[in-house]
This record gives C-alpha cells, sequence and structure tokens, in this order.
C-alpha cells in the first residue's frame, strides 16, 4: 500500500537507522555509544583517511588528526582525497570532507610531525585533553590507530601510548602492496612495539635504505582500502564490544614480519603477541609490572562468568 511504501522511504533516508538495527539485531547492545568515543588516527595517507572516513559515517563522537603532508595529485591512486584539494595539508582536506559527510563527528586536526620534540609534546597534550569526556577515565582518548608509513613514526607512536597507557591499533601495508596488517596494542598486557621488531629491523636492513630516494613503492587503492576496513572493524569491536575483542582475547593482530593479510592468496593469519621482559622500552615495562599484578583479579573474573 502507499502508506507502507512512505513508511520506507522514511526509514531509508536515516543513515542512523541502518545502523541502530545492528542494536535491534542482536550485534551490539547500545550502539549510540559510539558518540561517547574519541578516535584519534595518526598519518592521514592510503589507510588513515580511508578509516576516518569510515569512524565519521559511523558517528564517532570525536576524532583527533595528525599529519604534516599536503595533498599531492600522486595520491589519488588512493581512496578519499580529491583533485582538487591538490596543495591543501592533508589534514585540512580531510577535515573540509568529514564535516561535510558529518558535522555532528567533532573534528580535531594537527599538522605536524610526531617525531619531532615540539610534535610529540603537542601529540602527548592532545591525547591528554579530557574536554570531550571530562569524567573519562584514564587519557583523553579511547583509541589511537598508528596509519604511518614509517619505523620512527610507529616508534613514537608506541612511546606516547606507553607513557599514557593507552591502547591503540597499529597498521600498515607493504610495499609491494599486496599484503598488509593491524595490530592491537594493549600496554603492558600485549607486546609493544618496541618488544618485538619488525622484519626490517630484526633482519639488518635499514627503512631508510629501503626508502630510496626516487623509488616510490607500490599502492593499491583496494589493499589499503581492505586494511581500514580490518582496522575499524576492530575498532568498532574493541569500543562498542561484539565480536571477537573483549578485554580478555588480548592479542588479536597479525604483524608484519609474520606476513599479515596476504591479498594473493587472500591469506587472514591472527596470533597473539605477549610483550617481551626485556623490552627496551621503559614504559612498557612498567606497564608490564602493572599489568601482572591485576592480571590475577582478572583471570578470575572471567572464569567466574
Ligand atoms: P607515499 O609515501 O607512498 O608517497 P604517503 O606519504 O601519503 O605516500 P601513506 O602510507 O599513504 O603514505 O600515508 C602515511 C601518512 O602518514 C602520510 O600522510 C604521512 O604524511 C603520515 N606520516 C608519516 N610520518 C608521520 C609523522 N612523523 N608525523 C605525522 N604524520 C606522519
Ligand atoms: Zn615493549
Amino acid at each position: 500500500t502507499k502508506v507502507q511504501d512512505m513508511s520506507a522511504e522514511v526509514v531509508d533516508s536515516n543513515p542512523y537507522s541502518r545502523l541502530m538495527a545492528l542494536q535491534r539485531m542482536g550485534i551490539v547492545d547500545n550502539y549510540e555509544r559510539i558518540r561517547d568515543f574519541s578516535v584519534a588516527i595518526v598519518g592521514i595517507g592510503g589507510v588513515g583517511s580511508v578509516a576516518a572516513e569510515m569512524l565519521t559515517r559511523c558517528g564517532i563522537g570525536r576524532l583527533l588528526l595528525y599529519d604534516y603532508d599536503k595533498v599531492e595529485l600522486a595520491n589519488m591512486n588512493r581512496l578519499f582525497f580529491r583533485p582538487e584539494q591538490v596543495g591543501m595539508t592533508k589534514t585540512d582536506a580531510a577535515s573540509q570532507t568529514l564535516s561535510d559527510i558529518n558535522p555532528d563527528v567533532v573534528l580535531e586536526s594537527f599538522t605536524l610531525n610526531i617525531t619531532t620534540v615540539q610534535g610529540f609534546e603537542t601529540f602527548m597534550s592532545s591525547l591528554r585533553n579530557k574536554s570531550f569526556r571530562p569524567n573519562k577515565e584514564g587519557s583523553g582518548v579511547d583509541l589511537v590507530l598508528s596509519c604511518v608509513d614509517n619505523y620512527e613514526a610507529r616508534m613514537a607512536v608506541n612511546q606516547a601510548c606507553n607513557e599514557l597507557n593507552q591502547t591503540w591499533m597499529e597498521s600498515g601495508v607493504s610495499e609491494d602492496a599486496v599484503s598488509g596488517h593491524i595490530q592491537l596494542l594493549i600496554p603492558g598486557e600485549t607486546a609493544c612495539f618496541a618488544c618485538a621488531p619488525p622484519l626490517v629491523v630484526a633482519s639488518g636492513v635499514d627503512e631508510r635504505t629501503l626508502k630510496r630516494e626516487g623509488v616510490c613503492a607500490a599502492s593499491l587503492p583496494t589493499t589499503m582500502g581492505v586494511v581500514a576496513g580490518l582496522l575499524v572493524q576492530n575498532t568498532l569491536k574493541l569500543l562498542l564490544q561484539f565480536g571477537q575483542v573483549s578485554p580478555y582475547l588480548i592479542g588479536f593482530g597479525f604483524n608484519a614480519w609474520l606476513q599479515g593479510y596476504n591479498s594473493l592468496k587472500d591469506f587472514f593469519p591472527t596470533m597473539e603477541m605477549r610483550p617481551n621482559p626485556q623490552c627496551s622500552n621503559a614504559a612498557c615495562l612498567e606497564r608490564q609490572k602493572e599489568y601482572l599484578l591485576v592480571k590475577p583479579a582478572r583471570d578470575a573474573a572471567i572464569i567466574a562468568k
């Protein structure tokens, strides 16, 4: 009938009704909690920009964006940025697009290099800022997503998150563009980024020599899109507590040096990585000690359930 057609139209025009259906279908207990969460994304390139768009469309509460680079024409083989944005900073271009898509998301952008002294300080203080949710425990964000393309920047994220006891996820796409990885890192509970050095370090090959001047790494929008999708899916599972990410199932993740997702074979290995008691990162060792103190009580609570 005519009445039924009209009600269908009303439901379809509201993007939130599709998200709220996740609750009706029993996938999540309370979808609206998504508006309370803050996620920081470091690196707004091929993976980070797509992750930012996905979280924006999911209705995340607040996004903090960090990048020092500008949009280039050479980025057009990736998703998200458009040719008319060439020359803008990636943070400005991203804020423009994301606020158009969903004006309800609180966006904060930082055009800086997190590996410089000043940049690292601003990065740390922005993560500590609790103005969005003053009563929140811990830092001012719920999760940090690392979407950078180099070792130094990953080590800077690792340092900040170990110091702040901040859960984060690392991601990456290989130089040949056909494989990638995501990894959940909980300070003290799982291996940190310094606990288990990636392949380039383990094999003694300096990443800087891999990144030779004028030799560009391959990149595919498909692999970057897949990695961004895996990263944000894991983010939603962690924040909204559905599927296989619970506080106990600590070690989701596949690491670059073990070959993570491989698109040539559609191979998706996963594994847990425990912290290294000999880690060179002092803050990691402190978090490991703290975790060992709370672990017996947490294990008992899980067994009791
Ligand atoms: P390519 O290097 O392949 O030409 P890209 O630099 O855009 O492209 P991506 O892998 O698409 O690389 O994205 C990584 C993003 O991380 C880039 O936008 C880059 O500017 C950002 N990034 C890397 N290191 C830092 C850092 N130390 N501080 C802030 N942003 C960083
Ligand atoms: Zn460590």
